[in-house]
Parts: structure tokens; C-alpha cells; sequence
């Protein structure tokens, strides 16, 4: 794949999917700017691992609900690389409980954490963008956001509103040839997953065509596809990455 731009920013890219991400991106030329929110040495490690390896990365903090962090570090990113080619955000939570026992605060939590912060990367990334008249975004929702999910309203409302803003986004960037696009992972194996009982899992794996669940990488090559050139002609899409348990 074939990058033109030349730094990157991820949310949530010390573990989970993030991680994958950080590393596959590195490993395309890319510098990854790891957002973490609590934990430096697990940040910290995976910038050693990237150089390593002869990439190069940086790591930033910032809680993605606090619209004044983000401002903040997207300036420190600009101060340093003067620019900010892509934007993977990838930073989010669940919450799970019955509709009927979630509180309007737990609801809320989910929105602002997963969808509000996002409508602020974007928004920030596209006004930096927008000088350049170059940048990609792509936003990780989830099959959720599709399907809907007992006991996820709060986290299918965030998921399915990231969906149709990524597409609004889209076409306010066009005219300047910023792409923002969506990719949808169905279960992959992560600490998000892990939670779920054995028995939960069995009735999901039971649903998914290639009977097991994803794994980062899977999601992280999807995401590299749609940042490259290679995409360069797709704008407003989304990717499924669920083994098949979704395909319209
Ligand atoms: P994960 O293992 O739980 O990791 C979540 C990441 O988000 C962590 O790095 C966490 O940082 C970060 N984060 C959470 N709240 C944050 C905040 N307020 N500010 C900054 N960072 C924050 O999750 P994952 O499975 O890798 O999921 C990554 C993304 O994929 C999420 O958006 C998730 O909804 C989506 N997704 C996952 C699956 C799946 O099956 N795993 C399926 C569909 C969609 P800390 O370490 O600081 O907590």
C-alpha cells in the first residue's frame, strides 16, 4: 500500500485494536502518534517496539472525552510535524446494560466518549487538513452500529451515529480531497471481548460464517487500505471486517 502523507494520530492505540493498527501503519512509513489515556508504559513500549523495528512514533496523552485535550495535543502534533496527514479514531468504550435499567448519565457516557470526541477529532483534523488539501480519516464503528445489540443501546446509538457522520463528514471534505471512512469489526479478540462470558461467546461465534472471532490485524489492514492511495477514489464507505456475520 502506498502512503503519500507522513504522520499519523490514533486514539486508543496503546492495546486492542489500536495497537495493531499503530504497529501495521508504522511498518507502511507512517510516523503513529499513540494516543493513551492512563497507561505510559504500555504506550511507551509500543513506541520502543515500533522504533525498533525502524519506525518511527511518538506517544501522546489525552482523555478523548475532553474536547480541551484534544485542541491541545492536535497543536503539539502540528508544533512538531507541522502537519497531520491521517486520523484513525479508535478510542472507545461499552457500558452494557438492559434499556430499562441504564441510567440517562450511563447513555450519555457512551455518546460522548465514542461519538462526540470523534466529531471533534474530525472536526479539528479537518480544519488542519484542509490547508494541505490532503488527509484521510477513518473512524472505527462497529457491526453494533449496524445490527443493534441487546444490552448496548448507549454503544449501538454511538456506533450507528459514527456511521452517518463519517458520511457528512465525507462530503464536507470532498471538495478539498479529504476522505473520511468507517470500518465495522464484528468480534475481535480483545480486552473489549474478553469480558464476555464463554457461554456469550459460544452464541456469537455460533452466528459468525467463519466461526471464530477476528483478530486486530484483521481490522488494522482493512483501516491501512482505506488511509492509502490505494483508496483514493473511496470516500464516505464503510468496511466490514465481521467474518461474514454481516454482508449487505
Ligand atoms: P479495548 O481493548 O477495550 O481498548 C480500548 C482503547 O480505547 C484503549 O486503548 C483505551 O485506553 C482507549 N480509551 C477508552 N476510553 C478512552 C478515553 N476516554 N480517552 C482515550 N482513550 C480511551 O478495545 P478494542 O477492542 O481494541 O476496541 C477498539 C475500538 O474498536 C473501539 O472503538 C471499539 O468500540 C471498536 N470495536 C471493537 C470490537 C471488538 O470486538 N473488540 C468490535 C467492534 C468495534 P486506556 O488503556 O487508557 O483505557
Amino acid at each position: 500500500m502506498k502512503f503519500s502523507g507522513k504522520n499519523v494520530l490514533i486514539t486508543g492505540a496503546s492495546r486492542g485494536i489500536g495497537r495493531d493498527i499503530s504497529l501495521v501503519l508504522a511498518q507502511y512509513g507512517l510516523k503513529v502518534w499513540i494516543n493513551y489515556r492512563n497507561n505510559f508504559e504500555l504506550a511507551d513500549s509500543l513506541k520502543n517496539e515500533i522504533e525498533e523495528n525502524g519506525g518511527s512514533a511518538a506517544v501522546v496523552k489525552f482523555d478523548i472525552s475532553e474536547e480541551k485535550e484534544i485542541k491541545e495535543s492536535l497543536k503539539c502534533i502540528i508544533d512538531s510535524d507541522g502537519e497531520l496527514s491521517y486520523l484513525v479514531n479508535n478510542a472507545g468504550i461499552t457500558l452494557d446494560k438492559l434499556s430499562i435499567r441504564m441510567k440517562t448519565e450511563e447513555f450519555e457516557k457512551v455518546i460522548k466518549t465514542n461519538l462526540t470526541s470523534s466529531f471533534v477529532t474530525c472536526r479539528e483534523a479537518l480544519k488542519i487538513m484542509n490547508k494541505k488539501r490532503f488527509g484521510s480519516v477513518v473512524n472505527i464503528s462497529s457491526i453494533v452500529g449496524e445490527i443493534g445489540n441487546v444490552g448496548q443501546v448507549n454503544y449501538s446509538a454511538s456506533k450507528g451515529g459514527m456511521l452517518a457522520m463519517t458520511k457528512s463528514f465525507a462530503l464536507e471534505g470532498s471538495s478539498r480531497g479529504i476522505r473520511f471512512n468507517c470500518v465495522t469489526p464484528g468480534f475481535i479478540s480483545t480486552d473489549m471481548t474478553d469480558k464476555l462470558s464463554d457461554e456469550i461467546k459460544k452464541t456469537y461465534i455460533d452466528k459468525i460464517p467463519l466461526k471464530k472471532f477476528g483478530e486486530p490485524k484483521d481490522v488494522a489492514m482493512a483501516v491501512a487500505f482505506l488511509l492509502s492511495d490505494n483508496a483514493s477514489y473511496i470516500t464516505g464507505e464503510t468496511i466490514k471486517v465481521n467474518g461474514g456475520m454481516l454482508m449487505n
